[in-house]
């Protein structure tokens, strides 16, 4: 998020400005800023910046909270509270026809819908460690996981069953009160969530016992899921319909579960190829061999050519990891590294000794240890 911007720079005016000078600022971005006249692209969020810096620099007590600790001071405060006390109705006097309530549905509390009404419940999250053969083939796994259900004695209505909740007397069930006021251009509206009710228009007077009148309950569930072949680490399943029940029976939330893959013995993965490391011996590498490898699903033969040098990769087409929802597979690289060997015996010696006489190399046998040589290369 980028940072906020000081509420007087916002508005245009002085830190000493007096309230009318901020209600003058303010009323002529918001003139030019409301969504309804507005044509420029972020006149919304534009809009939403200078009713926010005005409804606190127009509160006496929040903008000396502002003076003092800035933006700092302000994390106290919901949106809600923020503008709570703001007469939007005397700034919009005389320009008519702005829907007033819109502010209030633009910060998300509520507004035109009420805050009761039904909303889809929350997603929750699980995680799953496959091997990266379980990766590869695709696999089914069970979770356990814990969500919000309706509950199943008063089925999300909140209250003991037999009972009903009373309408709200002060919004008339609507879960809102709106104000109406006669202005020189029209009539304008100012609608706000009712807060007797909570925006809900009903009144719990006998809450359910089963679920203290919160309407769910939570419940612990198995869920069976499937993960794709070629699955990537990292990657997010979405499960519909497995999350946390909305308010009001709105609807459930999706579970998400996170596939971790774990760190293979052999194999490196990038994408859908992959990679392994295979050693040789000097012999292996001079006179050529066919060896087995392990590949994703079991093993396959190497053709290593005489005269393989270290670090040769050889390429292994569609040994590698299957691309998601598409037949193909990718290629398995094998690096091959020639190992020199650290111990011989008198006969292995004897026999390479031979070998580079043959070759015409001149070898200068090495008899005193590696420090040794060190130590009189340092005494010369
Ligand atoms: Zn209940
Ligand atoms: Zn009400």
């Amino acid at each position: 998020m980028p940072e906020k911007r000081d509420y007087y720079d916002v508005l245009g005016v002085e830190k000493g400005a007096d309230k009318k000078e901020i209600k003058k600022a303010y009323r002529k971005l918001a003139m030019k800023y409301h969504p309804d006249v507005s044509e420029d692209e972020e006149g919304s969020e534009k809009f939403k910046e200078i009713s926010e810096a005005y409804a606190v620099l127009s509160d006496e007590e929040k903008r000396s909270t502002y003076d003092q600790f800035g933006h700092a001071g302000m994390n106290g405060f919901s949106n809600e509270d923020i503008f709570r006390n703001v007469n939007f109705d005397d700034i919009f006097q005389g320009f008519g026809g702005f829907d007033v309530g819109n502010i209030f549905e633009m910060f998300g509390f509520g507004g035109g819908r009420g805050q009761g009404g039904p909303q889809r419940g929350s997603d929750i999250y699980g995680e799953v460690e496959i091997s990266l053969e379980e990766a590869a083939s695709g696999i089914e796994r069970d979770i356990n996981i814990k969500h919000d259900v309706s509950c199943p004695i008063c089925h999300g209505s909140k209250s003991e069953p037999g009972s009903s909740p009373e309408t709200c007397q002060t919004c008339g069930g609507t879960g809102q009160v709106k104000q109406v006021t006669n202005t020189i251009l029209g009539q304008m509206m100012n609608v706000r969530p009712c807060r007797e009710c909570n925006g809900e228009g009903k009144i719990i007077t006998d809450p359910c016992k089963e679920c203290n009148g919160k309407g769910k309950i939570k419940e612990n569930k198995t869920i069976n899921i499937k993960i794709p072949r070629g699955v990537e680490s990292g990657s997010r399943l979405r499960v519909p319909g497995e999350g946390n029940v909305g308010d009001a029976n709105g609807g459930y939330g999706d579970l998400i579960v996170l596939i971790n893959i774990k760190q293979h013995k052999y194999f490196e993965r990038e994408g859908a190829n992959l990679y392994y490391e295979q050693q040789i011996s000097f012999v292996q590498a001079s006179l050529g061999d066919n060896i087995d490898i392990p590949t994703i699903d079991g093993e396959a033969k190497l053709k290593i050519p005489a005269g393989t040098q270290s670090g040769t990769v050889f390429r292994l087409r569609g040994q590698g990891m299957p691309l998601m929802r598409r037949e193909s597979k990718g290629n398995l690289y094998v690096t091959v590294n020639v190992v020199v060997p650290q111990k011989l015996n008198d006969q292995q010696k004897k026999l390479l000794e031979e070998f580079a006489e043959i070759s015409g190399e001149e070898i200068q046998k090495y008899e005193k240890g590696f420090f040794d040589k060190v130590k009189e290369a340092i005494n010369h």
